[in-house]
């Protein structure tokens, strides 16, 4: 990875630990869907909820209004809604804007953010978003065909929030509510590879939230006990970190005193799997050497990931082998 990349990375990542909980149920809300009501709160927050009960008045079905949302939206570019209803249509994720006028960074500044539908010269996002998702769907069934336990894993949010920043462009993407907030200048999103990895790491966060934030339980004293061996020895940490991210002048994202964070680590874990079992999975050579080969605290961790989000499936060579 380039240093560009570990830097965008980071910053990316730095406002994604926030995902909680569900929907909260809005006034008035009782004769549409919950699914109508999340869409509506994407997609109509910025305008005004009258503007879009003007544009698609009365009860309808759940996808009939959505998608009459959705062309409310993106009426001023066909090609860009024909690109929200696919994606809405093949997984369910409805495409909407950011509305929160600003975000904390990791200093505690305060970068602002605007809503920015995803048209124009931005409706590639659309796309790139779109076979990401249907990859993770692939990648959780072909999981889940090698395994009678459950994969856990969900590989969609509910729905993407987009913004834009105004300068530097960050972050790229961060997640909230089962939503991913997605930056269209972000400089993660110039490339489709890019997007793919940031994606698996907000899903991540995601499930995470889902599940009462499991990494703080499962794997916070492990985390622990490498931050206390090592603090911020770069070369003590190297084998504990299962992604090469790095904070600039300083050590692996997961485990710099300005970002450390087990909710990271695991996120950069899941991340982690995922590179390893693509491969796998492809049948391609290995790029990666396991994780869970380098220490013995890799090797809890990795098992404990598997075992809650992957159905215990784990392709990786045994360690014997290695
Ligand atoms: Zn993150």
């Amino acid at each position: 990875m380039t240093p560009m990349r570990r830097n965008a990375l980071l910053i990316a990542t730095l406002f994604s630990v926030g995902c909680r909980g569900s929907l909260s149920s809005p006034r008035g809300a009782q004769a549409i869907s919950e699914e109508t009501r999340s869409a509506i709160q994407l997609l109509c927050s910025d305008i005004g909820e009258s503007a879009c009960v003007a544009a698609c008045p009365g009860e309808r079905a759940t996808r009939e209004h959505v998608e009459c949302l959705l062309s409310l939206r993106f009426g001023t570019d066909p090609e860009a809604l024909e690109m929200a209803r696919a994606l809405y249509a093949g997984t369910n994720a409805v495409v909407g804007v950011e509305v929160r006028g600003s975000i904390e960074g990791y200093a505690g500044e305060e970068v602002e953010l605007y809503p920015a539908l995803p048209v124009g010269e931005h409706r590639h996002h659309l796309r790139w978003l779109h076979s990401s998702l249907v990859a993770f769907d692939g990648f959780v069934g072909a999981l889940g065909s090698r395994t009678e336990k459950t994969v856990t894993f969900t590989p969609r949010p509910r729905g993407f929030a987009f913004f834009q920043t105004a300068s530097p462009a960050y972050p790229s993407a961060y997640c909230w509510e089962g939503v991913i907030a997605y930056n269209i200048q972000g400089p993660l999103h110039g490339d489709h590879r890019e997007v793919h990895e940031t994606l698996f790491h907000e899903l991540f966060h995601m499930n995470d939230a889902a599940r009462s934030m499991w990494s703080t339980s499962a794997l916070g004293p492990l985390f622990d006990s490498i931050v206390e061996r090592c603090a911020d020895e770069h070369e003590c940490l190297a084998p504990f970190a299962p992604h090469g991210t790095v904070v600039p002048d300083g050590t692996y994202y997961a485990f710099d005193p300005r970002t450390r964070d087990v909710r990271e680590y695991a996120a950069e874990l899941a991340v982690r799997y995922f590179l390893e079992h693509e491969t796998i999975l492809a049948g391609e050579a290995a790029r990666l050497p396991p994780f869970k080969c380098a220490t013995a605290e890799n090797q809890i961790a990795w098992s404990r990931l598997v075992d809650e989000f992957f159905g215990g499936v784990d392709l990786s060579p045994s360690c014997d082998e290695t």
